[in-house]
């Protein structure tokens, strides 16, 4: 079976599990992803359906810090909060959990039009051209991957097969 693995992505066969909620053969994962210092944010301490999940540190209104985890399957949006209460609706900021540098604002979400999306940048060369984008309105859960034509020319065609 084909595998793309190429800029932090991987295409996996979907999980029997999954499959029920998603009806594809195969799913995009973040295989992984980085601040803009290089550090990697998928991480072991968290497991969606056998996979790392992305692990984040935030920050709420309330400037309450904690950490939430996202799967790192694309368009799965599963959102688990560690140690802070989300409240729908509300901005958080998002750092590195490793340098807790602020990851940066890639462009105003269109989904909710109130929140930011952030780059998570799919390798280390701290690109927009190849950045996973998550909102950070608690509730939005809008996602984007900016990359180049090419790339995504080679995702499309491996999932369409
Ligand atoms: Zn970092
Ligand atoms: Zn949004």
């Amino acid at each position: 079976m084909k595998r793309f693995d190429k800029n932090g992505m991987l295409i996996i066969p979907t999980p029997d599990e999954m499959k029920a909620v998603k009806e594809a053969e195969e799913l995009l994962v973040v295989k992984e992803c980085y601040c803009q210092n290089g550090h990697n944010l998928v991480s072991n301490k968290v497991i969606f359906n056998d996979l790392p999940g992305i692990l984040l540190k935030v920050t709420t209104e309330a400037n309450q810090a904690g950490t939430i985890a996202l799967s790192p399957v694309y368009g799965q949006k599963q959102r688990i909060s560690l140690d802070v209460e989300l409240i729908n609706n509300e901005k958080v900021k998002i750092f590195c959990p490793h340098c807790d540098v602020e990851l940066p604002v890639f462009a105003n979400c269109t989904s909710c039009n109130s929140g930011q999306f952030i780059a998570l940048y799919l390798d280390d060369n701290a690109s927009f051209n190849n950045c996973l984008a998550v909102c950070n309105t608690i509730g939005c859960k809008s996602l984007k991957i900016s990359t180049t034509e090419n790339i995504l020319k080679e995702i499309r065609y491996l999932i369409a097969k």
